[in-house]
């Protein structure tokens, strides 16, 4: 299949639009991460999804909508605490999990009676969802297991020759992907951290809000089981910043022959050693992270990630710098 590269103009808009209504796949830019689409109530078009990115079936979708009305036509929303928060955070990088209508099929939940639903911010996102006139089931755009894609060229790596179009747009201003917020419990609770903080969240609501911090205690989010956000290098983190730990692991591995890179936030202390800097501050981290992991991947054997910070932005980058080392923790 030739992937057709398309641009926002308004005739590849209305083309995008139509590929979707017609049940193809048109990979597309939001403020978090490219996502790949597919018309959510389509089910063969949403089973499309799973074997262009190999993504195991028991990992629901989230349905992206351009407006109120569709969140409604998706899910039950008549209750005061979705209200504020869907007033509050939509448009938005958080998405909301709550009871699903019938009209959506179960590929796109895997099976779950709940819908996970976001209103991106970004305007070029929101401009092809309308193009659209559907709801749009979309994972992040990438082979599965892989770093998410913040820019066209990397979903042009992953998904050329077997989706039917790519929508190119600006890179990624936020970079990781949205909080998740299970509203379907009595206390919301959020399932995967991501830009909109907890406090954020609970602020609006005023009252507390959890947060789930051992995911693979309880699986309520399915997706946050798999191998996640990984380069296709060895890969392991530092949380202490100590420099002299890092310098060492790093000349030991050094000398076995590996081509090693230090991924950190300033590069003092590191001597001559191949760096790589992560940003001066969280937002910067999270916008150019999975971007840099493609970029040491094609050059290093190894990625030493060094990330020390503390904000509640930082929870979410460690969440995933901590699966794109699958857990190594140096
Ligand atoms: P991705 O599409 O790669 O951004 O991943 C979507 C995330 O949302 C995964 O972690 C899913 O497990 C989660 N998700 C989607 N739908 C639901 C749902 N109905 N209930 C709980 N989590 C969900
Ligand atoms: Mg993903």
């Amino acid at each position: 299949m030739e992937t057709h590269l398309l641009h926002f103009n308004d005739d590849d808009l209305q083309l995008a639009g139509q590929l979707i209504q017609q049940g193809q796949l048109v990979a597309f830019p939001t403020e978090t991460v490219y996502g790949l689409g597919a018309n959510a109530l389509d089910r063969d078009a949403v089973q499309g999804i799973f074997a262009a990115k190999g993504r195991p079936s028991d990992n629901p979708l989230i349905v992206h909508v351009a407006n109120a009305s569709q969140i409604s036509q998706v899910a039950h929303c008549d209750n005061a605490d979705v209200q504020r928060v869907v007033e509050a955070f939509m448009p938005g990088s958080l998405t909301v999990v709550l009871p699903k209508r019938d009209v959506v099929p179960d590929v796109v939940t895997a099976g779950l009676n709940t819908v996970a639903v976001r209103m991106p911010g970004s305007k070029q996102a929101l401009s092809f969802l309308s193009a659209c006139q559907v709801p749009v089931a979309a994972p992040s755009a990438n082979t599965s297991t892989r770093p998410s894609p913040t820019n066209w060229q990397t979903v042009r790596d992953d998904m050329d020759g077997k989706i039917a179009a790519i929508l190119c747009g600006d890179d990624c201003a936020v970079g990781i992907e949205s909080t998740v917020l299970d509203m379907t419990q009595p206390t919301p609770t959020v399932l995967r951290p991501g830009v909109v903080t907890p406090s954020q969240i609970s602020k609006v609501l005023g009252k507390p809000v959890k947060v789930v911090t051992n995911p693979t205690a309880k699986v309520n989010s399915p997706g946050v089981k798999y191998k996640h956000y990984a380069p296709n290098c060895e890969m392991v983190l530092n949380v202490d910043g100590d420099v002299q730990k890092i310098c060492a692991f790093y000349d030991a591995q050094a000398a076995q022959g590996k081509r090693v890179v230090i991924l950190a936030q300033q590069a003092q202390g590191f001597g001559n050693r191949s760096v790589k800097l992560l940003g001066s501050t969280d937002e910067a981290v999270a916008q150019g992270l999975f971007a840099s992991l493609r970029q040491c991947e094609t050059n290093f054997d190894l990625i030493i990630a060094s990330y020390t910070s503390t904000t509640e932005l930082a929870h979410s980058i460690l969440n995933r710098l901590t699966k794109s080392a699958g857990q190594k923790i140096l």
